[in-house]
């Protein structure tokens, strides 16, 4: 009884409608709900039934099957036509037969009652209705359930669908080569600037691994290994590389990676974005090469420079030193000798100058001729200098005419000195003749004004030893006054 109640009252149209042409039936059917603690709404017939149904909704119909005008089987047809909350509806009748109950069946009846009504049956059928009710209820809710998740689903999809095309649009529009591929290195997104660049269509990409797409055709960058490396994390997130297609122009590429993960946070894929960067590159290598040329041409220009400065001494020693023996020539004697004098006054160090002359060179020339002469003097210049001191200072004065300062020797060192060169002269081993030579020493006091002066005397000296017999040494403080003079054309001595 309380069921029945429940699921009447807790529907909009809490109310029962009966409809009953006759009167006293009616009154009947009324008390008998009413009694079961249900409220009832009566209509007299079909047509007014009907009005009511429209304005109330009943979940419940309790109706007589034979009525005048409308019968309670055509009654039910039109509450079925009529759509709506279901409505359950009971047929009341005394007729039974098989065939009218198909009928009523047909039209949307739900069930049957014989007249007159028995309270039980009613109670009865009335928890049938109420289930049968009930399980409309929740089919119904279920079904607006349905609807709303269908709703939302086409909603998802929709918004799924128009986010997918913005991606699409978003990375089909970027200015920059991007491709992106899975873990077996297959690409599945290639953008209109990777077609232009790489000059692939994507059919030729889409679904291939990508080290068959870009296959260069020198050194291949895109390998199975590197995929490995960048889901593996070991690949940098900025890579440069470079790809040269069969019959292309090389092209350098800055590729920026990053992997696309999953709800989990697992590797789903990877995007490649691939600046152009081969006018850098290109101007970055001209600038290396050039730079490198400068280089080679500064070391160039500093082998030069070093030449320069090597030939200007070669030059300088060529102007200061006499081309056969290598000993200072004529012109840088003087200079030395000047100095010298100079430094002498400031410091009072001694000096002593040596003119040496070979000889009879003259007749070794004409016995030997003049190579043989040249010889001789290179000869003899490597006796003098090997004689010689750090301290002194060996030149070739002229001819076979050779000058030494001796600094720091006074006279008596100079004469020592002299001694020492002359027997060193005396004793080497000559290849053709014995060589001799004579010897000139002056050493520089108050006296001496001039360095021409000093020269001077020296060469009396020398001209003193030539008279007095050769190969020996004169100095000139031990020379006899009258032994002073000697002209350039009277002075020289005969050759032995
Ligand atoms: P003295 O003993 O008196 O000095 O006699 P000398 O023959 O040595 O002297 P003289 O002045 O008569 O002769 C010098 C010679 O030296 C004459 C010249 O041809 C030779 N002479 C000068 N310079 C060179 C040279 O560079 N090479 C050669 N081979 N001979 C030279
Ligand atoms: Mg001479
Ligand atoms: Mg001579």
């Amino acid at each position: 009884m309380r069921a029945a109640q429940d699921i009447l009252t807790g529907t909009r149209a809490a109310k029962i409608l009966v409809v009953e042409d006759d009167p006293v039936a009616a009154a009947l059917m009324r008390k008998v709900l009413e009694h079961q603690g249900l409220r009832t709404d009566h209509a007299k017939t079909g047509v007014e039934a009907l009005e009511m149904h429209s304005a109330h909704a009943y979940r419940l119909v309790i109706s007589d099957w034979m009525m005048p005008e409308m019968t309670g089987v055509e009654l039910c047809r039109e509450i079925r036509q009529h759509g709506g909350v279901y409505t359950y509806f009971v047929l009341c009748s005394s007729k039974g037969e098989r065939a009218d109950r198909v009928e009523a069946f047909d039209a949307g009846v739900d069930d049957f009652l014989v007249k007159p009504v028995d309270r039980d049956e009613l109670h009865a059928r009335l928890i049938v209705a109420r289930r049968i009710l009930a399980m409309e209820d929740n089919l119904q809710r279920q079904f607006g359930e349905l609807g709303r998740a269908n709703e939302k689903v086409k909603a998802m999809n929709a918004s799924l669908l128009l986010a997918s095309k913005r991606f699409e649009e978003l990375f089909n529009g970027l200015p920059v080569p991007c491709f992106t591929f899975d873990r077996d290195g297959l690409i599945h997104e290639w953008n209109r600037a990777a077609q232009a660049k790489f000059n692939i269509q994507p059919r030729q990409a889409l679904q291939r691994p990508v080290w068959d797409v870009l296959k260069d055709s020198e050194k291949p960058f895109w390998t199975r290994d590197v995929v490995e490396r960048v889901f593996g994390g070991s690949m940098p997130p900025s890579v440069d590389w470079s790809y040269r297609a069969a019959e292309g122009d090389l092209r350098y590429f800055a590729c920026s990676l990053f992997c696309l993960e999953d709800n989990e946070g697992g590797p789903l894929g990877a995007i490649s974005a691939n600046l152009d960067i081969t006018e850098r590159e290109l101007a970055e290598r001209r600038i290396h090469l050039q730079m490198q040329q400068i280089n080679e041409f500064a070391v160039k220009l500093e082998e030069q420079k070093r030449a320069l400065v090597q030939a200007n001494e070669r030059l300088q020693h060529l102007a200061v030193t006499d081309g056969l023996t290598g000993l200072w020539n004529h012109r840088r004697f003087h200079e030395e000798l000047e100095k010298r004098m100079v430094e002498h006054r400031v410091t009072g160090r001694p000096l002593s100058l040596m003119l040496v002359d070979i000889d009879h060179f003259k007749s070794f020339n004409d016995s030997f001729g003049h190579q043989s002469g040249d010889d001789l003097l290179r000869q003899f210049a490597r006796v003098l200098k090997d004689q010689s001191r750090g301290t002194d200072f060996p030149a070739r004065y002229g001819g076979e005419e050779f000058a030494m300062i001796l600094n720091g020797a006074k006279e008596d060192d100079a004469i020592e000195t002299a001694e020492r060169f002359r027997l060193a002269i005396q004793n080497e081993p000559w290849n053709s003749r014995a060589v001799t030579a004579s010897f000139g020493l002056v050493t520089l006091d108050n006296s001496t004004e001039n360095p021409r002066e000093l020269i001077e005397r020296a060469d009396q000296a020398l001209y003193n030893a030539k008279t007095a017999g050769r190969n020996r040494v004169v100095h000139y403080s031990s020379m006899e006054p009258m032994q002073e003079r000697r002209t350039a054309n009277n002075a020289k001595p005969k050759a032995a």
